[in-house]
């Protein structure tokens, strides 16, 4: 089963050339809407990537288009790969972060798969996969365990939201991780993320740019081929078993087949 990596910090095509070589381009239909193009990349002796480009804000695709087409196209881990605002006060310009835990700031509506059916009360804990994560913190030990903030841009947040978002216990922002993490959950797909530092929260001046951002889009970039290839096969984590109630158990799973 091939891998995805959805990129929303911008790296040139050629530093991904450690995943493989592109082989293989597709978009696809979704009952939200079109998503893609995915491009896939593959070693020889490895399961293939498939990469996505992926911007935040509110003119986006429908995240649910995004974690449907990646549930059709066979893929069953996704790494999320983030450009945050660094809220904290020790997070600095080029920092590697590990979201841990998130808090959800946006306003998509709805954002759930299970408009239709009512259902859709999945566990949030673990919020992320552990498997992914675990690799993650393995290959990347200098990221930074955080409580990532999920909104919706584009606009910056104000230096009153900092404050209040601090109060909340968020250390990072950024606009790319939620609602796919727990749409992720719905079908049953792993997902867990890494981000990198690129501005600070609106309460701090911005430190003068010096190459740290793309020093650590490298340290990421060194690492990510070890993190695919090192994902324990078959799942430890659990996330291909649906965390709901009994009753909910196997709706989505219906819904799915209709759809196919
Ligand atoms: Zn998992």
């Amino acid at each position: 089963m091939p891998h995805l990596l959805i990129l929303a910090q911008p790296v040139p095509p050629r530093a991904l050339e450690a995943l493989g070589a592109p082989v293989e381009q597709r978009t696809i239909e979704t009952p939200y809407g079109q998503a893609g193009p995915f491009a896939r990349r593959q070693q020889h002796d490895g399961l293939g990537v498939w990469i996505l480009p992926y911007f935040g804000g509110p003119s986006r695709t429908d995240p649910r288009a995004t974690i449907w087409a990646a549930k059709s196209l066979g893929v069953q881990r996704i790494i999320a790969w983030d450009s945050v605002v660094g809220l904290d006060a020790d997070l600095g310009r080029g920092d590697i972060i590990l979201p841990s835990d998130y808090i959800d700031w946006t306003k998509h509506q709805p954002s759930t798969f299970f408009e239709s059916t009512g259902a859709g009360y999945i566990q949030q804990n673990p919020p992320f996969c552990t498997d992914i994560t675990k690799a993650l913190s393995h290959h990347l030990p200098a990221a930074r365990p955080t409580v990532y903030l999920g909104g919706e841009g584009p606009r910056r947040e104000t230096a009153a939201e900092v404050h209040m978002f601090r109060l909340w216990g968020a250390q990072v922002r950024g606009l790319n991780l939620v609602p796919e993490v727990y749409l992720a959950k719905e079908l049953e797909l792993c997902f867990a993320a890494i981000g990198v530092v690129t501005a600070l929260g609106a309460d701090r001046a911005e430190t003068q740019p010096g190459g740290e951002v793309r020093e650590a889009d490298q340290t990421i970039l060194r690492a990510l081929p070890a993190i695919f290839a090192g994902l324990p096969a078959p799942l430890r984590c659990g996330c291909d078993h649906l965390q709901a109630g009994p009753r909910q158990r196997g709706i989505l799973t219906e819904d799915w087949r209709t759809w196919g």
